[in-house]
């Protein structure tokens, strides 16, 4: 087991639940990999405590943190300073402490163009189709947007988000290049109309995790192109239904492993400044 002495930093989780998560395993295994003398833990904390928390790991000199649900949108708020990412969506799921001074970034987004790229396709210029205004979703399209997508037609598919949805709307319109659409999901012949030209097909929804893998969010299949590359947030299962059919149809498919992977990456490069030994984490966590 690890050597941990009295110069050892502290990284963490933040979240209620977090003993599913794969972070701890992942980080830790990358700081062994590198010989960098950081231990990563998980602490299950509600979302009314994370002042309390956050209090606690500034005063003890916690290198950063990751924050999963509830915590992202509160974290944001409880930080010194917010990534131009993080400010437009209101969540954060990485926190930085440089001497005391507490940075928020969303690093979700920035997994998801890593690993749509390491798929070997480019979005960069091209039109995307996303589903869902979540979390996973608003982290996939700001970051998207931010990084030369050229146009993104959101479709809300249920009402929870929607007044959300619309002010990060806007303000991507505002600052980025990048043209954003916010439509009602119930009109199929628009949804069809924006897949039809996109060159990218997102589900940001929860529709088709495990437990529940007969269900997709796409019943119509005839609305799926051989160009179009079909990427789906889950991770659990590696191939939901919507993948499934989409392969099916000739489309090219990506899951939400590797974004999960490389959203770790980039928490782990803005702490250490290393670039994390992605190959050897994937070989032991995410195969
Ligand atoms: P949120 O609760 O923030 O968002 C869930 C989204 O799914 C909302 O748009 C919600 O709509 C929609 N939704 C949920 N159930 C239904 C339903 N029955 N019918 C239609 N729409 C539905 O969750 P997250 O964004 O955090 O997570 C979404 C998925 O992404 C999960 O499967 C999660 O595991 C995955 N994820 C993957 C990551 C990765 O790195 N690969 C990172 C984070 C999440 P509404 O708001 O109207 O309810």
């Amino acid at each position: 087991s690890k050597h941990i002495t009295g110069h050892t930093g502290l990284l963490c989780l933040l979240g209620s639940p977090v003993t599913h998560s794969v972070s701890p395993e992942m980080h830790n295994e990358a700081c062994d990999q590198l010989g960098l003398d950081y231990t990563y833990l998980a602490f299950d904390v509600p979302e009314d405590k994370m002042p309390e928390a956050v209090q606690g790991l500034r005063t003890m000199g916690a290198r950063g943190w990751n924050i999963t649900m509830p915590g992202k949108n509160i974290m944001c708020k409880l930080a010194d300073k917010v990534s131009p990412a993080s400010e437009i969506s209101g969540a954060c799921n990485t926190i930085v402490n440089d001497n005391g001074v507490l940075t928020a970034y969303t690093t979700d987004g920035v997994g998801f163009m890593r690993a749509v790229k390491e798929d070997g396709v480019d979005i960069i210029g091209k039109k995307m189709t996303l589903l869902g205004a979540g979390g996973a979703a608003t982290a996939i399209l700001v970051q998207a947007a931010l990084d030369g997508v050229a146009e993104i037609n959101v479709f809300n598919v249920r009402d929870n988000f929607f007044a959300r949805a619309e002010e990060i709307v806007a303000k991507l319109n505002e600052r980025t290049e990048c043209k954003v659409t916010l439509h009602d999901f119930s009109d199929p012949e628009v949804l069809r109309a924006s897949i039809a030209d996109s060159a990218i097909l997102v589900n940001g929804t929860s529709v088709g995790m495990a437990p529940n893998v007969d269900r997709t969010i796409i019943t119509d299949t005839s609305m799926f192109h051989k160009d179009l590359f079909v990427f789906d947030v889950i991770y659990n299962p590696q191939e939901t239904r919507l993948l499934r059919e989409a392969k099916e149809a000739g489309c090219k498919t990506g899951n939400g492993m590797y974004m999960l992977l490389y959203q770790g990456a980039a928490s782990f490069k803005l702490w250490t400044g290393e670039e994390m030994p992605v190959e050897i984490i994937k070989e032991k966590y995410f195969s």
